[in-house]
């Protein structure tokens, strides 16, 4: 796609092109799991009411595994739960959540690519997005944060 195309689609549609694919796909997702009755949070048992709650979840974590690639694209391994049931896992322990994030050897997990790099490959969080958090890296290193940008992701 050109660069005035984009520019075109951005505006007609008020945000990234990119963005708004991602929340149709989400939709589309979210009436067949009501559809199929499948709206039952993995963690906690209870019902999703709101796609907003809705989450893809990983049964286990592709994080951990020692085949992360198959992990994560197993189907069998997958599982809808709500959003905060899914990210409140592991906070309970914040080291849990900084040893998984910084390997023994000091190298850091990139979310995008989930290769351990090390620290040099990623920006620091800007001064006051630290509230709560535990590492001071950037969850994408610079390499995935271009690609990232480009594809039109907003986060
Ligand atoms: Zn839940
Ligand atoms: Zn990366």
């Amino acid at each position: 796609m050109s660069d005035a195309q984009h520019h075109k689609r951005k505006k007609l549609l008020g945000m990234n092109p990119g963005t708004a694919a991602h929340r149709l796909r989400k939709m589309i997702l979210w009436k067949f799991v009501v559809q199929t009755g499948v709206n039952i949070c993995y963690r906690c048992g209870k019902e999703i009411t709101s796609i907003d709650e809705l989450s893809i979840d990983h049964k286990r974590s592709w994080l951990l595994s020692e085949t992360p690639l198959e992990t994560f694209f197993d189907l069998d391994n997958i599982a809808f739960s709500h959003l905060s049931c899914n990210c409140s896992v592991g906070e309970h322990d914040p080291t849990e959540r900084i040893n998984k994030r910084i390997h023994s050897d000091g190298m850091v997990l990139c979310h995008e690519c989930g290769e351990y790099l090390s620290p040099d490959k990623f920006s620091l969080r800007p001064e006051g997005d630290m509230a709560g958090r535990h590492v001071p890296y950037r969850p994408h290193c610079k390499k995935c944060r271009v690609i990232r940008k480009t594809r039109g992701d907003s986060y």
